[in-house]
């Protein structure tokens, strides 16, 4: 059975929270809940001075993959919604491409 994921390139998220909301209101998820939660982690400074401060938006274990909308032929709500093009539905073993080639700052995520 073919599995399917979540892939996340966030050197490129905006931290827009487009993807919790699309998520909420594809799935209805009351407000305090989340299918989809953006975290931040900003901001820090290393040693060297230079700053770090990323988002990254994780699918929680109210997601389904939107199994519903892709079994529509859709692509589930939160990529179809991402302005910034940083996440993408696939198979794992083209989730785990993309990672592979991204190198850093990027994640697969599996409900
Ligand atoms: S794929 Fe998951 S996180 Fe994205 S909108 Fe659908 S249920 Fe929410
Ligand atoms: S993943 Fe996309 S939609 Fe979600 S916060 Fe980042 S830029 Fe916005």
């Amino acid at each position: 059975m073919t599995q399917y994921a979540l892939y996340l390139n966030y050197e490129f998220c905006t931290g827009c929270h487009s993807c919790e909301v699309a998520c909420r209101n594809e799935k209805k998820i009351p407000l305090g809940d989340f299918g989809m939660k953006l975290l931040e982690d900003r901001p820090r400074q290393h040693a060297d001075g230079s700053w770090h401060w990323d988002y990254i938006a994780y699918p929680t274990e109210l997601c389904d993959l939107c199994a519903d909308r892709v079994a529509e032929g859709k692509m589930p709500s939160c990529v179809q919604m991402c302005q910034a093009k940083c996440l993408h539905f696939g198979t794992i073993e083209e989730c785990a491409a993309m990672l592979a080639e991204k190198g850093e700052k990027a994640a697969i995520f599996l409900p």
